[in-house]
């Protein structure tokens, strides 16, 4: 049954410090012009989308950046790239994926004919964004293709993006596990496998957000011997020992000391950056200080390590501490990295290259995704207390349930 008619809840920017649930129209196969809708996009045609249903939309620390004003994001711009959905609708040119299919969507939007898309590179596609390569549901810059923080949602190149389920009945048993599956998982996995993790390895991730705590969980599934999380939110870090890991307070400064109490010695073999470019330095009260991750994690990795690099930098930073920062440009001290022959790994998570394996791991219960970083189901109409919360440095995951569709659905 389509939901034609029936309108579209959707979770909007308003401006800095503020979101608002408003009704925006049910999606229609064709980008229509709208707040972030990149002009050549306008009335482009998405024969091959589908309209899904949203089971799931997770808020994200990458809608924080947006919505705390660090971006060049337009009022309206409707939110939301981590969905979860069922199928309502599907565009003529749509082969494989059915009416009824459950799936996990990729935040990256990519259309599987281009250069990049066929090496595997999804997250710099190159015919989906006219501004840039790479786009993303309800992100600035990055096509206007409208969020999913929503009753349903427009998903183009169905066939190529999407994930299906095959048994919906588990899927929709271990749906907060799967939620977890469109970003911040393959995310943190994707921080762990580029910084080289494997079996035996020590691990420090930055940040003990949720994408943080992914990337911890992930390193664990990778078989790493010790993995570290390091932030100055102390909930946070408490969530991380929640499972396992040892943990930088770095309140306490940088956290060479801290890994030499638990290794005898002050680095270690492969390091995640789940923060990005709103770091603050480290200490007690230090001020933001964009380029703290980066160097910290060069101190702290071996050398001939690698760092993954999940945590977002940007071209545009209004709220910048300095000029230098309001164009992305950041005191980088490179020389160090390159002295020990450090490799780094930069950009968007290709999502499509983890999510079939991170997906059997979760049903077959070899990983407890949702658990790790505490996630935490509210209502669409409550997605104002989530930001709210979220910003406060909770110690959760929030997934909105527009549908009701997570009632009784528990973490495994
Ligand atoms: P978050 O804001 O919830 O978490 C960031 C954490 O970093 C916070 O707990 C904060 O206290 C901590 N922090 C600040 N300065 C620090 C420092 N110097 N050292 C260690 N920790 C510090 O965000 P999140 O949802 O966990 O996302 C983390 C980052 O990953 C964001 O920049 C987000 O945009 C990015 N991201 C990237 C991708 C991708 O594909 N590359 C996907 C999703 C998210
Ligand atoms: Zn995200
Ligand atoms: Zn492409």
């Amino acid at each position: 049954m389509s939901g034609q008619g029936q309108g579209n809840r959707a979770v909007c920017y308003l401006k800095p410090g503020a979101v608002e649930v408003r009704s925006i129209d049910y999606p229609a196969l064709e980008l229509r012009d709208g707040p972030g809708v990149a002009k050549e996009n306008v009335g482009r045609k998405v024969p091959h989308g589908v309209i899904l249903k949203v089971l799931a939309s997770n808020i994200c620390g990458s809608d924080q950046h947006m919505v705390r004003g660090r971006t060049t994001a337009p009022e309206g711009l409707v939110l939301g790239h981590e969905i979860t959905g069922e199928v309502l609708e599907r565009g003529p040119d749509v082969e494989f994926v059915k009416v009824g299919d459950i799936v996990s969507v990729p935040f990256n939007i990519a259309c599987g004919r281009c250069r990049n898309c066929k090496e595997g590179q999804t997250g710099i596609c190159l015919n989906v964004n006219p501004a840039r390569p790479g786009a993303a549901y309800g992100y600035v810059d990055m096509g206007g293709w409208v969020g999913g923080q929503a009753e349903y949602v427009l998903v183009p190149y169905a066939d190529f993006n999407l994930l299906r389920f095959p048994d919906k009945q588990a899927a929709r048993e271990r749906l907060i596990d799967l939620a977890m599956l469109a970003d911040i998982f393959p995310t943190g996995f994707h921080g762990a496998v580029t910084a080289g993790v494997g079996v035996g390895s020590t691990v420090y991730v930055a940040g003990a957000g949720p994408v943080g705590l992914a990337a911890a969980a992930s390193a664990q599934l990778l078989g790493a011997a010790v993995v570290f999380v390091g932030d100055l939110n102390r909930q946070r870090l408490e969530q991380a020992r929640s499972f396992g890991c040892e943990t930088v307070d770095l309140t306490r400064g940088e956290p060479g000391e801290q890994i030499a109490d638990v290794l005898g010695v002050p680095e270690v073999d492969a390091a995640v950056d789940a923060v990005g470019f709103e770091a603050r330095g480290h200490g007690r009260s230090a001020p933001e200080a964009p380029a703290t991750v980066l160097n910290s994690l060069m101190s702290t990795v071996r050398a001939g390590g690698a760092l993954g690099i999940p945590g977002l930098y940007v071209t545009d930073d209004p709220g910048g501490v300095d000029t230098d920062a309001r164009t992305g440009t950041l005191k980088v001290r490179l020389g160090l990295g390159w002295a020990k022959s450090h490799r780094f790994a930069t950009g968007q998570c290709p999502v499509m290259r983890y999510h079939r394996q991170l997906s059997m791991a979760i049903l077959h219960d070899r990983v407890h995704i949702a658990r790790a970083v505490n996630a935490t189901v509210i209502g669409l109409e409550d997605a104002p207390r989530g930001y709210a919360e979220f910003d406060q440095g909770a110690s959760r995951k929030y997934v909105l349930d527009p549908h009701g569709s997570l009632k009784g659905v528990r973490a495994a």
